[in-house]
């Protein structure tokens, strides 16, 4: 087999005879077996992200002193053997709806190893949280704060809650994954608001307090998502210590954890930036370091919740083409040109980020190689619409032809997951591979299931 093929291809990557190869598996034989379109998904490559991450920060935490526990953010995707793995390789894992409580429980992830977000539970999730045992609610607003104290006292139990907050640090690859600025749903201000008196975030921190039924665990900041640098981490974990230093001076009160979120970006084209692990542990554990001492106040345990980082460059999108169509075009400056427009089996039902977030992608043939003239392509889906496409602008080879496979890569984050029935197309299977060997761990949905809810 070749060399590894590298970013933003998962680690086993490499091709055979022309074949792109994956976790030992060739993509014509993954498509002879699980048909197409199909998300494959490289268990090794997953495994080694979950320890490289979960080393990087026990490192870098351990030498300023403290300890650091990693969450695997469930809502990038989450399946029994994901969350196994995860948990296997010393992640614990954050949900964000009772669906995902629900899987993460049947992975056999402990209670208390979970962490259960969101803007609007229903009382049921809340409720299922507590029967749990989970070791954090990550509580959204003042509101919600009542509603868990209510429930938990109803269930007689003390839960353990954060408070999630936002510091006006804007950071992310796009306004809708951005999520630490103030005009937005998730969380509570730092600062100050309109009626001059506590900040939202300093209130919720008080009123947990005074509620028996909860015990305040500590401060969480999620600032976005695809953030490459480290400067936004270091401005937000300043931002939540210094709330945490208010907080004790007013009520004596140091509490014990901060989390400092998720949103560690990855390439999703050859050659772009990509975070490692320990320069940005190494940069966040600084920053607590110095501002916990500027502040007199001891270091607090911290948590990170990285989804995308562990899952997105572990999987990979198997599609067949279908039509191809040459199409005359008419660019800005006049001149025509032609536009190859290769159809794909799936679309923005599998993949909505392009259509979503403008997001880009990298594909390769993935069932020979070709020494034809690259053709200017469009990728597009099988869907009842303009905007379905799945690769706005990409060079393939000129002979790209019906029947060929096309393979596009780190779709592992956000794509099985966000995925939707439009056109009833029945959702794609998700395929682990490893050493030489498949195995279905979310099957492929059916017409069946889809006529199944259906009532008539
Ligand atoms: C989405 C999300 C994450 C994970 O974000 P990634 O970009 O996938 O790392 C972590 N924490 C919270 C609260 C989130 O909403």
């Amino acid at each position: 087999m070749s060399a590894p093929l590298g970013a933003p291809w998962p680690a086993s990557a490499g091709r055979d005879g022309g074949a792109l190869v994956l976790g030992g598996v060739s993509a014509p034989a993954l498509a002879a077996e699980h048909g197409t379109p199909a998300y494959v998904l490289d268990e090794s490559d997953f495994r080694a992200r979950a320890r490289a991450y979960r080393a990087a920060f026990a490192d870098a935490f351990e030498a300023i002193g403290t300890g650091v526990d990693v969450y695997y953010a469930g809502k990038a995707l989450l399946t029994v053997a994901v969350a196994r793995w995860a948990r296997e390789e010393g992640l614990r894992v954050d949900t964000a709806s009772g669906g995902e409580l629900a899987v993460a429980l049947r992975a056999g992830v402990p209670g208390a190893e979970l962490g259960l977000h969101g803007n609007n539970k229903s009382d049921g999730e809340i409720d299922a949280a507590l029967v749990a045992g989970v070791g954090r609610i990550i509580v959204d607003s003042l509101a919600e704060v009542d509603r868990v104290a209510a429930l938990a006292a109803a269930r007689g139990v003390a839960a353990p809650v954060m408070v999630r907050v936002t510091t006006g640090v804007h950071a992310g690859g796009h306004e809708f994954i951005s999520t630490a600025h103030e005009d937005q749903k998730f969380g509570l201000s730092v600062n100050a608001g309109p009626d001059g008196g506590d900040a939202p975030a300093m209130q919720a921190l008080l009123r947990v307090q005074e509620r028996p039924s909860l015990r305040l665990l500590g401060i969480h900041s999620h600032i976005g998502s695809q953030i490459l640098d480290g400067a936004g981490f270091v401005e937000a974990a300043r931002a939540v210590l210094r709330l945490r230093a208010d907080l004790a001076a007013r009520t004596g009160v140091l509490v014990e954890e901060v989390d400092l979120g998720g949103g560690y970006g990855i390439a999703y084209l050859p050659g772009e930036e990509t975070v490692d692990p320990f320069t940005i542990a190494r940069d966040i554990a600084h920053a607590v370091a110095t501002a916990s001492a500027e502040l007199g106040t001891a270091l607090p345990r911290i948590s990170i919740e990285p989804g995308r980082a562990i899952v997105g460059p572990s999987g990979v999108t198997l599609y067949t083409v279908g039509t191809v169509k040459p199409v005359l075009v008419t660019g800005d400056d006049g001149a025509t040109f032609t536009r190859l427009y290769v159809s794909v089996d799936g679309g923005m039902s599998d993949n909505i980020r392009p259509a979503l977030y403008g997001a880009r992608y990298h594909a390769e043939l993935a069932n020979r190689t070709s020494t034809a003239a690259p053709a200017l392509a469009r990728v597009v889906g099988k869907h009842c619409e303009s905007g379905d496409i799945v690769l706005q602008e990409i060079r393939l080879p000129g002979d790209i032809a019906a029947g060929d496979l096309l393979a596009v890569a780190a779709t592992g984050a956000y794509g099985r997951s966000m995925a939707s029935n439009y056109n009833l197309l029945p959702r794609p299977p998700v395929v682990a591979v490893a050493d030489g060997a498949s195995c279905v761990i979310v099957r492929r949905e059916t017409v069946d299931d889809l006529l199944a809810l259906d009532q008539g």
